[in-house]
């Protein structure tokens, strides 16, 4: 029999790391091993595994842009805003956030990949009554009525994550998970949907966050209409793609959404209430 490729080998020492929590040195040493052994077409340490899979899968279609808090613009280079309007046209005052936005159709399409059919439409026609899940909710029905069985629902969180205590220096990550998974799966990294990362010195802006949003916004409108999907049994299906929800803690909501902090006047991201002080901490000190 002929030899494996190095993208072969390279895939089962990616599963023998997973399965076993290896390090990349320990990696690094059984790619030593495997050499001194002569066995043929072996990776030469885990980076090259890495760059193996990144090269064919993820990198080709993310693109970075970059903010320019100036014109509340993308721009393609990171040297200066490319709005020739722009007064930051000949180069940014300083260094800009970054935006990585990575499509969601070839996400979905990889993740339904890897389930049948049958995995969807059972969470759909669950009849016992259980409130746990979102496909029990109004909303929801009302959907399964209009649409029928050809469709699928996204979640979205937004939340950002300090990089060190130090410094403000922070990623903003938008995730969607798909709601017909079942819950087991649903939020497992692999089965996990990233629209885009944003990375920037301080907290991003409403603006800014707005602008980062409006392409994800646009693909998912694309995304409601019908496109194909194929599922793990072979069979294709033409499927809607539909933003239902979204969970995210109190400040990232306010970013979203655009409206003011949580504890502010009109903080409150369902109704127009102006809201009130509340003495009640006051009151208790005093009995
Ligand atoms: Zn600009
Ligand atoms: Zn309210």
């Amino acid at each position: 029999s002929a030899d494996p490729s190095t993208h072969e080998v390279a895939a089962a020492l990616t599963i023998l790391k997973n399965r076993h929590n290896l390090s990349n040195r320990c990696l690094d040493h059984i790619c030593q091993l495997m050499r001194l052994l002569k066995a043929s077409n072996v990776p030469k340490g885990s980076a090259h595994v890495k760059r193996i899979f990144l090269s064919s899968s993820t990198a080709h279609f993310t693109s970075s842009s970059y903010y320019c808090s100036k014109c509340n613009q993308l721009s393609s280079k990171a040297t200066n805003c490319s709005n020739i309007k722009c007064e930051e046209n000949k180069s940014f005052s300083k260094r800009p956030p970054v935006f990585l936005r990575m499509p969601l159709q070839p996400q979905i399409k990889d993740v339904l990949l890897r389930f049948p059919s049958l995995n969807l439409q059972r969470q759909r026609y669950s009849t016992f009554i259980d409130s746990s899940d979102i496909s029990q909710g109004d909303f929801y029905k009302k959907l399964l009525k209009n649409e029928e069985n050809n469709f699928i629902t996204l979640t979205m969180n937004v939340d950002g994550i300090l990089i060190a205590k130090s410094s403000k220096s922070s990623l903003w990550v938008i995730t969607f998970v798909i709601n017909e998974l079942k819950k087991s799966e649903r939020f497992r990294i692999q089965n996990v949907l990233v629209g885009g990362i944003a990375s920037g010195q301080s907290k991003p802006t409403r603006k800014e966050m707005s602008v980062y949003l409006q392409s994800v916004v646009n693909e998912l409108l694309t995304l409601e209409n019908e496109h194909c999907f194929q599922n793990y049994d072979g069979n294709i299906e033409f499927l809607r793609v539909f933003l239902i929800a979204g969970s995210m803690d109190k400040p990232a909501q306010a970013l979203v959404q655009n409206i003011s902090e949580p504890n502010g006047a009109y903080g409150c991201g369902k109704c127009f209430l102006q809201g009130i002080i509340n003495f009640w901490f006051i009151i208790i000190l005093e009995e």
